[in-house]
């Protein structure tokens, strides 16, 4: 016997969150030198670091002797400001994915459920696991959320409903009223966690007014990030808006130095940095259209994505992930969503784009040829236009 035997079994039956592999990795195990490698693994900024949230770490390098600021004040302040909101309902996280620990360390344990959708975000059935809690997956339609289903799956122990909105991996956007009328339908004392970790990229009109919805909804808790579009993910930020008595709760079983001080400080520079995050949506705007035009030409089928990144359908992706590696190129296997024929890709800089449709092209024409089963319907890549190219993708 040891120690381990004795861990819970749910703590034991947790599967690993697997990560996007990092660049130095693929290097090491490849041979390849890593500024050859183009990582679209895990939907990180590829404009890097907002300027100004790079003075403020610059700056606060002086100050990493002393522990940050356990309440956060400066960057509440700012997020409050902004939001309309007051501090006390705000709760700083390790980035979002701490926050939605923190949530289920509140409201689940053992005996109690939270529900969330097939293909959906993998941190919810694992932050619900570590509790102890049973997850329930409601089936997905068109590869999202289909919300009369996710109703459906609610139990009287269920505490928490998980949404990604967008979702990842497959880049889903909810209806605002249908949203709406699923808020309206859900019980009163069952948590809807709206995780928004792609909200900044989305058309003004599209984006659901969750924080107006505080005030009619007090089990409503958005959730966001500052890793996406704000270019933060190393430093781990993330935050959570919900009624002051559940940011009380939540922030019961938050470790008091969570957040740390250079990301205090990089997330409340950020978060001022209009221009950085205009110029992030018009690159992913562009590379999403450049993207998907190279699967249009590859003949490929794309899930419809309103995120920084989207799921291609390439038949054997296990196998076509492999080459892409052997090529220095890393993106994301969806396997483990259920999506085993899809990879998602992160919209990368126009020459990431262009050089990713490039390999896949010739991975799959090899394919084809070897099976004398093409995968592919429409033009080669040789033949790709000067749109999927990347040449006018910066316009
Ligand atoms: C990336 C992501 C997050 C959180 O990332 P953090 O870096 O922990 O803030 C949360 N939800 C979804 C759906 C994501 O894709």
């Amino acid at each position: 016997m040891t120690p381990c035997d004795h861990a819970p079994a749910h703590i034991r039956a947790i599967a690993p969150y697997q990560p996007g592999k990092p660049i130095s990795e693929l290097a090491r195990e490849m041979g390849l030198d890593e500024s050859a490698i183009i990582k679209l693994a895990s939907n990180e900024n590829p404009l890097g670091i907002s300027p100004k949230a790079r003075a403020a770490v610059a700056a606060g390098i002086d100050e990493l002797a002393l522990y940050p600021d356990g309440n956060g004040y400066a960057l509440k302040s700012a997020l409050a400001a902004r939001l309309g909101v007051a501090l006390n309902q705000l709760v700083l996280g390790n980035g979002s994915n701490d926050v939605l620990e923190l949530a289920a360390r509140a409201l689940l344990a053992p005996g109690s459920s939270a529900v969330y959708a097939q293909h959906a975000f993998a941190v919810y059935p694992l932050a619900t696991q570590a509790t102890g809690a049973t997850g329930i997956e409601a089936p997905a339609k068109d590869y999202g959320h289909d919300l009369a289903a996710l109703r459906a799956a609610l139990r009287p122990d269920t505490r928490i409903v998980f949404i990604a909105n967008p979702n990842n991996p497959t880049g889903t956007l909810l209806d605002n009223a249908d949203l709406y009328a699923f808020l309206k339908i859900v019980p009163a004392d069952v948590a809807v966690v709206l995780d928004e970790a792609y909200g900044e990229f989305l058309e003004p009109a599209q984006r659901a007014p969750s924080i107006a919805w505080l005030a009619e909804f007090p089990n409503l808790i958005v959730s966001r990030t500052f890793s996406k579009a704000y270019g933060l993910a190393g430093l781990r930020v993330g935050y959570a808006v919900c009624h002051a008595a559940m940011a009380d709760l939540i922030n019961r079983v938050r470790q008091p130095f969570n957040v740390n001080s250079l990301a205090l400080l990089a997330a409340t520079a950020a978060l001022s940095d209009d221009a950085f995050l205009a110029e992030s949506k018009r690159v992913n705007d562009a590379g999403m259209a450049q993207l998907t035009a190279g699967f249009r030409q590859l003949g490929l089928d794309s899930i419809p994505s309103a995120g920084n990144f989207v799921c291609v359908r390439v038949g054997d992706a296990a196998r076509v992930n492999r080459e892409l590696l052997q090529r220095g190129i890393i993106v994301r296997p969806v396997g483990n969503y259920g999506l085993p024929e899809h990879l998602r890709v992160s919209i990368g800089l126009p020459e990431q784009n262009a050089r990713f449709l490039v390999v896949l092209g010739e991975i799959l024409t090899c394919h084809s040829r070897e099976s004398g089963n093409p995968v592919r319907t429409s033009d080669q890549p040789d033949n790709l236009d000067s749109r999927v190219r990347g040449n006018d993708a910066q316009t």
